[in-house]
C-alpha cells in the first residue's frame, strides 16, 4: 500500500468578491509595513489600486514593487529579495500572474535568509530554505498557474528555469477572485488556461499520483474543457471566468500534490532559450509529450478524454487514449496556440539544445509514467517542430 504526502496551503478564499477577505485576513498577522509584489501592467490598468486602496484607508504602510516582468528571470529575483531585506517589512501580498506570485514568495522567505537567491536554486543551489519568512498572501489575477497553492517560485536562467522550492514558500492565505481575471487579454487567457490544463494532465498521469489528487485533477479537466474556449471568446463571461480561476486553483493543489512531468521538463528550455511565455511552451509540446507516452497510461488518457467531454465507453484503452492526444491538440488550436516550434520562430538547429537542457530537468522527468530519456526527448521536440504526433520505437 503506498502512502502520498498530501500537502495544502492552510487558507483559501475562492470566489467571485472573495478579495473582501483580504482586510480581515491581514488585520490576523498586525503589520506595520506591508510590501505588495506586482507588474507595472495591472499598476497601469488600475488593479493594483483596487487592492491595496482598502489596506490604506486601514491606515497601513503599503508599499508597492512593481518592477516584475513576465517570466522573471533571477536577477530580478535578486534585486527584490534585497530589497525587501533592506525595507524591513512584515508583510508580504502578492497581486499577479504567476511571475508575481512566485518573486512575492520568494521575496517573503529569503528576506530572513542570507546569500543570493542563486544559492537556493533547485538545480544548482548550495543552501537550503531552513525558515518561514514573513507572512505571505497571494491573490492570482491570471487562471493558470496555480501559484497561490504550490510551494515553488520559477525563475528564468539564461537557457532553461530553475525553482526554489520549499513548504515554506506555501501561502498563509490565497484568494482566488475571479473578478480580478475578467481584463486578462484573449491571448494571456489562453496561455494560462491551457497551463492550468496541462497541470491538471500530468497530475493525472504522475507517478505520484493518489486518489486525492485524481479527484481534483479531473474536475479542473472537466471546467477548464467547458469554460477555457468561452473564457477566449469573450473575457466578460461570468460562469467562464469563475470556471477557470476554480479549474486553475484545482490543478494547482493537484499538481503541488502529484507533480508535473515531461510536458513541463521539455516547457522549461522553450521559456529559458526563446522567452515563449510558459502557458504557450506548455501548450505547443502537450499533444507531442502526451501522444508519446498516452500507452503507458492508457486507462488514465481514456478518464482525461472522458473529463475533456470525449465518451470513452465503445473504445479500447488504446483507442480512448489516441482520442484523448486529438481532443487535447483540438483545444490548443481552438484558443489559438500555434501548434508547431516553427510556430514560434524556432529553428530545427535548435533542437539538440533544448534536448540538452531539457534532460537536466530530473525533478520533473521522474514523474512521467514513460521515463523519458535523451532519446524520447529529441524525438518529441523533433515531432513538435514537424508537427506531427510521434510514439517510442
Ligand atoms: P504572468 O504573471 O507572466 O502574466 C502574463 C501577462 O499577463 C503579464 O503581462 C501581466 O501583466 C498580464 N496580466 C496578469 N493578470 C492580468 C489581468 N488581470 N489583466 C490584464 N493583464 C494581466 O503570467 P502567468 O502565466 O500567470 O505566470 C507565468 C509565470 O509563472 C512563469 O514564470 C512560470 O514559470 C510561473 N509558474 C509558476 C508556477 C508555480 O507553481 N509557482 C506554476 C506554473 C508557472
Amino acid at each position: 500500500m503506498s502512502v502520498s504526502r498530501i500537502v495544502f496551503t492552510p487558507l483559501n478564499y475562492v470566489g467571485w468578491g472573495s478579495l473582501e477577505q483580504l482586510i480581515p485576513e491581514v488585520e490576523r498577522f498586525s503589520p506595520k509595513k506591508i510590501l505588495v509584489v506586482t507588474d507595472p501592467v495591472l499598476e497601469k490598468i488600475g488593479l493594483v489600486q483596487r487592492v491595496i486602496r482598502p489596506l490604506t484607508e486601514q491606515g497601513y504602510d503599503v508599499y508597492v514593487y512593481s518592477d516584475v516582468v513576465p517570466e522573471p528571470p533571477l536577477e530580478i529575483g535578486e534585486k527584490l529579495v534585497s530589497f525587501t531585506r533592506q525595507g524591513r517589512f512584515d508583510m508580504v501580498i502578492g497581486v499577479g500572474g504567476g511571475s508575481a506570485m512566485d518573486l512575492a514568495k520568494l521575496a517573503a522567505v529569503l528576506a530572513v535568509h542570507e546569500g543570493p537567491a542563486a544559492d537556493y536554486l533547485n538545480l544548482t543551489g548550495t543552501k537550503k530554505v531552513h525558515k518561514k519568512g514573513l507572512p505571505k498572501i497571494l491573490i492570482p489575477t491570471t487562471s493558470g498557474t496555480g501559484s497561490e497553492v504550490t510551494n515553488i517560485s520559477v525563475l528564468s536562467l539564461d537557457t532553461t528555469k530553475d525553482v526554489v522550492t520549499h513548504d515554506y514558500l506555501l501561502a498563509d492565505v490565497a484568494i482566488v477572485d475571479p473578478e480580478l481575471t475578467v481584463s486578462v487579454p484573449p491571448r494571456v487567457t489562453a496561455a494560462t488556461g491551457i497551463d492550468a490544463l496541462t497541470h491538471a494532465v500530468e497530475a493525472y498521469v504522475s507517478v505520484n499520483a493518489s486518489p486525492t489528487t485524481d479527484g481534483l485533477a479531473l474536475q479542473a479537466i472537466r471546467l477548464i474543457a467547458r469554460s477555457l474556449r468561452k473564457a477566449v471568446e469573450n473575457g466578460n463571461d461570468k460562469q467562464a471566468r469563475i470556471d477557470m480561476s476554480n479549474g486553475s486553483y484545482l490543478a494547482g493543489l493537484a499538481f503541488f500534490n502529484a507533480g508535473v512531468a515531461g510536458v513541463h521538463a521539455l516547457a522549461y528550455p522553450l521559456g529559458g532559450q526563446f522567452h515563449i511565455p510558459h502557458g504557450e511552451s506548455n501548450a505547443v509540446l502537450l499533444p507531442y509529450v502526451m501522444g508519446y507516452i498516452r500507452k503507458s497510461c492508457a486507462k488514465r488518457m481514456a478518464d482525461i478524454l472522458n473529463a475533456l467531454g470525449g465518451n470513452s465507453s465503445y473504445l479500447s484503452e488504446e483507442e480512448a487514449s489516441y482520442r484523448c492526444v486529438e481532443e487535447l491538440e483540438r483545444i490548443v488550436r481552438d484558443v489559438g496556440i500555434p501548434r508547431t516550434l516553427g510556430g514560434f520562430h524556432i529553428p530545427e538547429t535548435a533542437l539538440e539544445r533544448l534536448t540538452q537542457d531539457a534532460v537536466k530537468q530530473k525533478r520533473l522527468l521522474a514523474r512521467s509514467p514513460l521515463p523519458l530519456l535523451e532519446d524520447d526527448i529529441r524525438a518529441i521536440y523533433r515531432a513538435a517542430f514537424d508537427g506531427v504526433v510521434a510514439e517510442p520505437r
